[in-house]
């Protein structure tokens, strides 16, 4: 037995389902997770002494790969410092001007620990905000597993959400309409019957979270526009695409601007690190300033804190993103011309450093073209490919992730196994 099946068997009798996050228990993909020992750069090495190539990359913040030798430092020195203090640190205020300085539209923001904790409150600002409840979502979106987020669609335009989830309260999941990814007539007709209902609308503008679709041009504008004239707010969930897509994140690579934003992964390098920001006026409701309550025992915490500076400055260097961009769409020319080769229908995309296939003729607009892709053939490729050492997210609907710790020789080993991977995948 492997040590990682010895320490599955172990994590099993201890987590349900022996993880501590359910895709990372491989069940979409089949087979076993390995557990990691150690990672450097763009690799990861298991229990057993087996490395990857990883493009899951802590399923997005490691945007400079594992242990950065500038992010390292910097965590190690700010330890010696003591690592939670319960009260402000110049840290945080580094942080949040740094935000600000990339993303202008977060004219205020806040930390918190999670992507999750984000959304939660921002959903909570803009029902206050507007005095209204509902909420539109985009089906397939995922939005962190707050109670409001875990509604899935009803098939074509907007119904009436059903709980995804056992335990949340259909009176809350009813309150979270969704419609089609990139349809915007669906949502000009939500807007046109409960346009005075709905606070706000939250999307992941490019998403990552069903594999990767990027937006039609337009669309966002479009979306943004039917905000204004129903008095509701848009936020944008770029805790994926935050510093990713683009030094200021989708908002500034589409050119829209929301009222609200939130943002996890990047911003903390690593670390537990959420925030939500933006209009001042609406942060300005935020306790102690306003009525709207939100805390953390560990908010802005000095280690997070660090972390999240130290890598957003690594990226602040000539070139950084192009590079970055440079090399995911090398990557993805690669990945197709072996479909092609082969003969297996593919459907590839990226922004920036995200990026995504599908085993599927394209074009994927929308989460129900996602699920049209071969979800079989995906986890024989997966497989065939860990064997290979490249660690693909394992599951079929998530995005993937380019570093700058992944060189070119790196992304054409990738290249080459990805290809006799999808050999061996076909072959069954
Ligand atoms: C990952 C993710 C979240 C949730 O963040 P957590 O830190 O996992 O709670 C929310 N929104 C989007 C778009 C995400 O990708």
């Amino acid at each position: 037995m492997s040590r990682s099946a010895e320490l599955f068997d172990r994590a099993k009798g201890v987590m349900p389902g022996g993880v501590n996050s359910p895709v990372r228990a491989f069940r979409a993909v089949g087979g076993t997770p390995f557990f990691v020992a150690r990672a450097d750069g763009c690799r990861l090495t298991d229990a057993d002494g087996k490395t990857y190539v990883d493009y899951v990359c802590s399923w997005g913040p490691l945007i400079l790969g594992h242990a950065h030798p500038a992010v390292l430092e910097a965590i190690r020195a700010a330890a010696e410092r003591g690592w939670t203090y319960g009260a402000p640190c110049e840290a945080e205020v580094e942080l949040a001007e740094l935000v600000r300085c990339r993303m202008p539209s977060l004219e205020l923001v806040r930390f918190v620990n999670s992507g999750t904790e984000a959304t939660m409150t921002a959903v909570r600002l803009a029902r206050a905000a507007t005095k209204r409840d509902r909420m539109l979502k985009f089906a397939g979106c995922y939005h962190g597993h707050g109670d409001s987020f875990l509604v899935k669609a009803g098939s074509g335009v907007a119904t009436l959400g059903l709980p995804d989830s056992p335990g949340i309260p259909a009176a809350l999941a009813e309150l979270t309409l969704t419609v089609p990814f990139n349809d915007f007539a669906a949502v000009e007709d939500v807007f046109a019957r409960r346009g005075g209902e709905i606070a706000a609308v939250i999307v992941e503008p490019y998403v990552g979270n069903a594999g990767f679709i990027a937006p039609e041009p337009g669309f966002h504008q479009a979306v943004r526009a039917q905000c204004d004239r129903h008095g509701a707010l848009l936020i944008f969930d770029e805790v994926m695409t935050g510093f990713r897509v683009a030094p200021g994140g989708a908002q500034e690579r589409l050119g829209v601007r929301p009222d609200l934003t939130t943002l996890g992964k990047i911003i903390g390098g690593g670390l537990p690190v959420g925030a939500y920001g933006g209009r001042a006026d609406l942060m300005r409701m935020i306790a102690p300033d306003g009525p709207v309550y939100q805390a953390g025992t560990l908010s802005g915490n000095p280690l997070a804190m660090t972390a999240g500076l130290a890598t957003l400055r690594e990226t602040e260097r000539a070139g950084f993103y192009e590079t970055l961009e440079r090399r995911t769409a090398r990557l993805l020319s690669g990945i197709e011309e072996a479909a092609r080769r082969r003969g297996t229908p593919l459907s590839a995309a990226h922004a920036g450093s995200m990026w995504g296939v599908y085993f599927t003729t394209g074009p994927v607009r929308n989460y129900s073209d996602a699920k049209r892709a071969d979800t079989a053939l995906f986890a024989r490729w997966h497989r065939a490919a860990l064997r290979r050492g490249v660690f693909l997210a394992p599951s079929a609907f998530e995005a993937g992730f380019v570093s700058s710790a992944h060189a070119d020789d790196d992304i054409v080993f990738t290249i080459e196994q990805l290809d006799a991977a999808l050999g061996e995948a076909r072959a069954g």
